[in-house]
């Protein structure tokens, strides 16, 4: 190509990437620039040229795309938090709606067609900010040298002050604001990451929507002094208890030089230890999803996994319970269930629902919330799912009886981005419920699993797209896999199953 870094040139933006960058064309040759919007001419600076590409920065909107609004957020493009903020929200939608679906083409091998069938409407926000109901932010020194909050600039150790994120609560600023004008006051001094010095590292706030309980955990880079964990700690309780709805207030101890926020332990120094949440489900087969009056409650920690945002998550469980199809006497497994919340979700339909999850802490809390909510046809499991699956299987295996545990009505998987390991999948198979509900955070992943599974018989039903994380290019999707006629497809089934895994 005849450009070269540090280039100015002037290019029309086509198309987005699955990060959110802009796609424009000089000459054919695709150029990525980072915050620019479909639809947009721009002005880009070259920053590095490849064989095939090269990646701009945008430096000046020449004529703005009809998509493009003005962000909230002053810090937006230095964050970097908010890949999408310049983009209206609708428009955010579709991108996301498209993601999934060129995911599952070009990664699933899935005909186009098919896709359109079955793919329904992304189901979006009603107000797309200050959703989350979770706010880490680092603690360092800004320019200056004075305690602040926000996020780190670039790669530099500095802390650029921001203590109103426009995702999180607007209380957050109120909390943040009065632990930072008590380490000025009184000389707590805050971590620095370069030479592994200073107390407070983080804060952790979580709030729970349905309550308004409010917990913080300060996260700091030392152990227990005879007078506590902080300097004066007195007196920064006396100040946090005096916010509305402040529940707990509790401390971690994180000593090691590490990228991992919170240490392994918490220390509750005022308040409860948890912070009460519900969840009600919704009926998602109406197009208000109205709420049906069923809901459940869950205790929250600050180590406890917990969806960020609290009211996006009651439209996605309640599409994977209504997918999972439950009449009341349905056994079905729940793999990769976290602290149970789509389990009991599930269990509130089914005969008898079996979670997994690796994570010992979270089948604690699983099981004592089932109990919170008097959930007896729940039970949890600690281990990989592709290790406790395969286990039952062969120990039932040979059980004739419907509600065995080898032969599962509805298997349900909502694991982590890299997705189901392949011998999980195969033991599904093997299994062969009737249904399968695929709870996706990463439409490529999942795409390259739906692959294993149609081809080992199953067939696509319904796909939907759930917007978990406005602004930002995350897209959570729900599918219902089925497996209508087991008995007349077993034949094939086995044969193109044994050609893929074999
Ligand atoms: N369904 C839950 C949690 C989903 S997050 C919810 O919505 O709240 C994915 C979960 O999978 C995490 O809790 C993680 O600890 C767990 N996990 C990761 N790898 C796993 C594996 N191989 N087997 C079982 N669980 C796993």
């Amino acid at each position: 190509m005849e450009y070269k870094k540090n280039d100015v040139i002037k290019v029309t933006i086509e198309d987005m990437g699955t990060a959110g960058e802009g796609i424009g064309k000089i000459n054919g040759f695709p150029l990525f620039v980072k915050d620019a919007v479909i639809g947009d001419t721009v002005e880009a600076k070259i920053t590095k040229v490849k064989k095939n590409y090269a990646y701009a920065r945008l430096e000046k909107v020449l004529a703005p795309s009809p998509f493009r609004v003005e962000p909230v957020c002053a810090c937006h493009r230095q964050c970097g938090g908010c890949q999408l903020q310049s983009m209206d929200y609708e428009k955010q939608l579709l991108f996301k709606q498209d993601k999934v679906k060129n995911h599952l083409v070009r990664l699933g091998g899935f005909a186009e067609e098919e896709v359109k069938r079955v793919l329904e409407p992304v189901v979006g926000m009603e107000s797309p900010y200050r959703y989350r109901n979770k706010a880490q932010y680092p603690i360092g020194k800004d320019r200056e040298g004075n305690p602040a909050a926000g996020f780190y600039a670039g790669r530099t150790h500095s802390i650029i002050a921001n203590t109103d994120c426009f995702l999180g609560r607007e209380e957050n600023r109120e909390i943040l604001e009065t632990i930072l004008t008590y380490m000025k006051e009184f000389h707590v001094p805050p971590y620095e990451e370069e030479n592994g010095t200073g107390l407070v590292r983080h804060v952790l706030i979580r709030t729970a929507f349905a309550t308004g309980q409010i917990m913080v955990c300060l996260v700091l880079n030392g152990h227990k002094k005879p007078d506590g964990y902080l300097p004066h700690q007195e007196e920064l309780l006396k100040r946090l208890s005096q916010i509305d709805n402040m529940t707990s207030v509790s401390v971690s101890i994180n000593t090691e030089k590490t990228n991992v926020i919170m240490g392994k332990e918490v220390r509750t120094i005022w308040g409860k230890d948890t912070i009460r949440d519900c969840i009600r489900v919704r009926d998602m087969e109406k197009e208000d999803m109205p709420f049906t009056g069923e809901k459940l409650e869950f205790a929250i920690s600050p180590l406890s996994f917990y969806q960020v945002n609290p009211l996006q998550t009651e439209k996605l469980y309640s599409l994977a319970l209504q997918y999972a199809g439950l009449t009341g006497k349905e056994t079905v497994w729940d793999l990769y269930c976290g602290i149970g919340t789509i389990s009991l979700f599930l269990a509130t339909r089914a005969g008898q629902v079996y979670g997994v999850e690796v994570l010992p802490q979270a089948i604690e809390d699983a099981r004592a919330n089932a109990e919170r909510n008097h959930i007896e046809n729940a039970a949890f499991f600690t281990g990989k799912a592709e290790e406790v699956l395969p286990e039952f299987y062969e120990k039932h295996r040979h059980e004739k009886e419907s509600d065995s545990m080898a032969r599962p009505d509805v298997i349900v998987v909502d694991p982590p981005r890299k997705g189901c390991d392949e011998k999980c999948l195969k033991v599904m198979l093997e299994m062969a419920p009737e249904r399968i509900v695929y709870v996706s955070c990463d439409s490529a992943t999942l795409a390259r699993d739906l692959r294993i599974l149609c081809d080992g018989g199953y067939e696509l039903r319904r796909v939907r797209p759930v917007d978990q994380f406005g602004h930002t290019v995350h897209v959570e999707t729900v599918v219902l896999l089925s497996y209508n006629s087991r008995r007349f497809l077993k034949e094939k089934r086995t044969k193109r199953f044994e050609k893929i895994i074999m």
